[in-house]
């Protein structure tokens, strides 16, 4: 009777155990790509602050769970796409080392899209894939509208880039970093004729057309993106109004900061969902809305989608 109620036991806990493997091995490797994950910021943006708050908040912890190499990287706050993106290729070129895989899948949030093609551009030996959320790639209205209220030189201009400067440099400090800071180079870079400069050196899985997709791979290097149009997600969000008011400054459908069209790059997996620029992002502290894709998702789907590549 015993012997008969332990082969029982036995024989229930091997396939408890084994089902439990096979569940495990598919839901806690879905995002394990064969290339590490390098997220980077946008403007204003940083790895954490004080150590403990996350620019993509949540977002390294949900692809980890899932499986995947995760690294989150910190340039200038504020400066010109090249200088950032030197200093991300710098950051990339240790991972690579770091790591031993010679390849990185690059995921930039708003300027981050910009300085992510600018080490796909210069150096496409180390990167598998490209993806931008919420990026610019035409340019954002809100930094035409500021860079054509402050002429150069004016005392207005002055007073603009020493308030943005201080901003990057006291958001540098309380994230650890002392990257050199330019808020006119960053608007600069920003703006349609800035974006169309740097488009014009680097233009791989920009778009031909004003609204179109672009190239899904371009010498080896996957290009995605993905963005949203909503604006205000969530009544607790004390953000939502910041948005509310910069969309003001934008005539077609965008996410408080990027115009839907100008943040195509690449394969477009969607560009309209329910979230503003801070939500894709998963701020503030998660306050997103609830009833649509988490922006934890995303990223994880999306990690699956790099990783079914064999990415
Ligand atoms: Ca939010």
């Amino acid at each position: 009777m015993l012997r008969r109620f332990s082969l029982v036991l036995g024989l229930v806990v091997f396939f408890w155990s084994s089902s439990a493997q096979a569940w495990c091995w598919w839901n806690c490797n879905s995002a394990r790509t064969k290339y590490p994950i390098v997220l980077a910021h946008g403007a204003a943006g940083f790895d954490e602050l004080f150590g403990v708050i996350e620019y993509f908040y949540g977002i390294p912890g949900a692809l980890q769970d899932k499986g995947a190499t995760v690294f989150v990287t910190e340039v200038s706050q504020l400066n010109a796409t090249e200088v950032r993106g030197e200093q991300l290729l710098a950051q990339v070129e240790t991972i690579v080392a770091i790591t031993g895989k010679p390849k990185v899948n690059l995921i930039g949030h708003s300027h981050g899209g910009l300085d992510v093609r600018y080490v796909a551009s210069v150096r496409p030996d180390l990167v598998a894939s490209v993806t931008s959320v919420g990026s610019p790639h035409k340019g954002a209205d809100l930094a035409d509208f500021l860079a054509a209220n402050f002429e150069d030189g004016s005392f207005t201009q002055s007073v603009l880039s020493f308030f943005a400067e201080l901003l990057g440099t006291v958001i540098g400090i309380v994230s650890g970093s002392s990257n050199p800071q330019d808020g006119i180079a960053a608007l600069e870079s920003l703006t349609t004729a800035g974006t169309a400069a740097f488009n014009a050196t680097h233009p791989a899985g920009v778009p031909s057309s004003s609204c179109g997709e672009g190239p899904a791979s371009v010498g080896g290097v996957r290009y995605y993106s993905w963005s949203g149009t909503g604006i205000l997600t969530n009544v607790f969000d004390i953000s939502d109004p910041a948005m509310g008011l910069t969309s003001l400054f934008y005539s077609g459908p965008n996410d408080g900061l990027v115009g839907r069209c100008s943040s195509h790059l690449g394969d477009v997996i969607r560009d309209d969902y329910f979230q503003n620029h801070l939500d894709e992002v998963n701020q503030a502290f998660g306050l997103v809305s609830i009833f649509t894709s988490n922006p934890k998702t995303l990223f994880k789907n999306h990690a699956n989608r790099l990783k079914n590549l064999g990415l």
